[in-house]
């Protein structure tokens, strides 16, 4: 049945992903951005279709609209953008939480949070499941995006406790793909077009920390599936356990564009977390999901999707 949907930074890398899907499935969908890490040109071939709209809005407002499920995923994904303003980051999680938990709370929408692995801050648990706590400075760098995300996941627990709100809580670990931003200061994308280019691969620190790194399709299958079924709220984890340092990405990004850039190693930012890798069993027992493309595969698709970009470009 077609609903009315609202997706939060839905111009960005995973909204514009998300508003894809729904919108070939035929739903209303409702694209609200502030165009701060998000493009027009992410979305722009949706501009025609009758069940897209976009709304240039600030999620640190509130918003009136009427819909059937919301999707909050505004929110700068890059350390380099969500650090460029700290405190405009804490506020488009917290605030943003509280204006869409109260709109879901008015209008009795479901309610889809996109949480991050950063929760799990530098674990102590490896793999990280649900039930780990974590370890997050609370004062650092990282703490406007890691402290905010779990501030958010509290009101959503709490708005579901006291006004019984149907949350939905989803930890989403590194997800790449097609569509990040060239310059978004991600490792996958400022790796591949650092390949293309012949520039030097920059390694924050000696490149052995690890990440697990999940192909933006699979990751948009796992959110849809937890947003529309009745059984689990969350949080649960969406990534691909495949887990690789970040020495190996690098030397697998240069092998795939056979390009003869060079690695160097520079200071690694603080509380850059050592290891992270997904426990996914609850996803996979629950939402009968797990990634379908793996590392080799997904770098491949991200690889010519720079290429065509940078093609465009010249
Ligand atoms: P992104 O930066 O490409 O997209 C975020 C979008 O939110 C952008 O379009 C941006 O303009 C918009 N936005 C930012 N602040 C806003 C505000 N105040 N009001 C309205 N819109 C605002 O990042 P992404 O990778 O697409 O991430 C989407 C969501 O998923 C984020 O909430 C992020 O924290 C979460 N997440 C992503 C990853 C990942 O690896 N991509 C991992 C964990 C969590
Ligand atoms: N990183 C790197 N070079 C880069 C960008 C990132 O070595 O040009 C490292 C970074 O220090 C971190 C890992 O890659 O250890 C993942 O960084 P990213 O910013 O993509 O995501 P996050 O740290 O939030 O997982």
């Amino acid at each position: 049945m077609s609903q009315r949907i609202l997706v939060t930074g839905g111009a960005g890398f995973l909204g514009s992903h998300l508003c894809d899907h729904l919108v070939s499935e035929g739903h209303d969908v409702i694209c609200l951005d502030n165009y701060f890490t998000g493009r027009k040109n992410n979305i722009e071939h949706l501009m025609d279709y009758k069940n897209f709209e976009l709304m240039r809005h600030d999620i640190t407002f509130p918003v009136f609209v009427e819909v059937d499920q919301i999707y909050n995923l505004a929110c700068p994904a890059s350390p380099v953008h969500y650090q460029y303003n700290a405190v405009k980051t804490i506020k488009t999680n917290v605030m943003g939480a509280v204006n869409c938990l109260g709109l879901a709370k008015r209008i009795k929408a479901r309610i889809l949070q996109a949480s991050t692995s950063e929760v799990y801050g530098d674990p102590n648990e490896h793999p990280q499941k649900e039930s780990y706590w974590g370890n997050v400075n609370p004062i650092g760098l990282r703490s406007c995006y890691d402290e905010g995300k779990r501030v958010a996941e509290t009101l959503f627990f709490d708005y579901h406790r006291m006004n019984a709100v149907d949350i939905r809580v989803m930890r989403i670990f590194n997800t790449y793909g097609p569509r990040m931003h060239p310059h978004d200061g991600r490792v996958v994308s400022n790796f591949i077009m650092q390949a293309l280019e012949g520039e030097d691969i920059t390694i924050y620190g000696d490149g052995s920390q690890t990440r697990s790194f999940c192909y933006v399709s699979d990751l948009i299958d796992g959110m849809i599936r937890l947003m529309n079924q009745d059984e689990l709220i969350g949080p649960v984890n969406i990534g691909n356990p495949g887990e690789f340092t970040i020495k190996e990405l690098a030397e697998m990004v240069i092998g795939l564009t056979e390009s003869n850039s060079a690695l160097v190693f520079t200071a690694q930012p603080s509380d850059d977390p050592r290891q992270r890798k997904p426990d996914i069993s609850l996803a996979q027992h629950k939402l009968d999901w797990e990634p379908a493309i793996d590392l080799d595969e997904g770098l491949r698709k991200t690889i010519a999707y720079f290429i065509e970009l940078l093609d465009e470009q010249d």
